[in-house]
């Protein structure tokens, strides 16, 4: 079967279905960095630069980011991430617009072709996965209220996020529905994309992801 090829790999799904996870396994299985966009707009902020501020007057209030602060900050970071066997890009792009937005850097930067891992999970079992998770305070590791109150990655303090609320959960899965699920089929019609069941155990996911990308590989060395 083909090797994988280095890739901006682009984690797709609903919030709940384990993109997170997901990508930290695939980035070990394939030793490749993760890019979370969350973190790296948390980072900018930290970094107390202009663009920093107008990024933390946005993120408070409850907004996404502006496309052109987007696209400068993601730009920036995958031009010096220098990741020559590629990427794990997690919570980007959202909108069709930072889709195209990602074009424009993958050019400019000369940067290796996206490649959408999209984990498919029904609405309602995001609902109750979400409403049963934790995450931790320290590395924003997901994990099930179930589990221990210490992170098993870090040590931290484990918590229900406060947007982790019927109220929250359901805004947030409109918003996905409305402005991120029409970019399966933007990625789908580039032949850009993978679909995987994502309701499924974390470890039969992951064998699926890994399988998927292979056979994705095969499929295209040989058409
Ligand atoms: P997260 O850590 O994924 O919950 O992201 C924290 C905040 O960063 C979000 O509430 C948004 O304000 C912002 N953010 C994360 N990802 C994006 C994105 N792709 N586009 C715009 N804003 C984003």
């Amino acid at each position: 079967m083909a090797k994988i090829k280095p890739r901006l790999f682009i984690m797709i799904g609903p919030q709940g279905s384990g993109k997170g996870t997901q990508a930290e396994l695939l980035a070990k299985k394939l030793n490749l960095p993760v890019a979370v966009t969350g973190d790296i707009l948390r980072a900018e902020i930290e970094s107390g630069s202009e663009v920093g501020k107008r990024v933390k007057a946005l993120i408070n209030k409850g907004n996404l980011v502006t496309i052109d602060l987007w696209e400068q900050i993601m730009g920036t970071y995958l031009k010096n991430l220098k990741a020559p066997r590629g990427v794990i890009i997690d919570g980007s792009p959202r909108t069709y617009q930072q889709a195209q937005a990602m074009e424009r850097i993958i050019s400019k930067y000369n940067l290796p072709k996206p490649l959408a891992i999209y984990l498919d999970l029904p609405r309602d079992k995001a609902i109750k996965r979400l409403l049963k998770r934790q995450v931790c305070v320290g590395c924003r590791r997901s994990g099930a209220i179930t589990d221990p109150e210490e992170c098993r990655a870090c040590g931290g303090k484990m918590v229900q996020r406060a947007d982790d609320n019927i109220d929250a959960i359901n805004r947030r899965l409109d918003l996905y529905e409305q402005e991120t699920a029409p970019l399966i089929d933007y990625f789908a019609k580039r032949n850009e994309l993978v679909q995987v069941n994502g309701d499924q155990s974390i470890q039969a996911v992951h064998q699926n992801i890994v399988h998927a990308l292979k056979t994705f590989e095969s499929a295209t060395t040989h058409s």
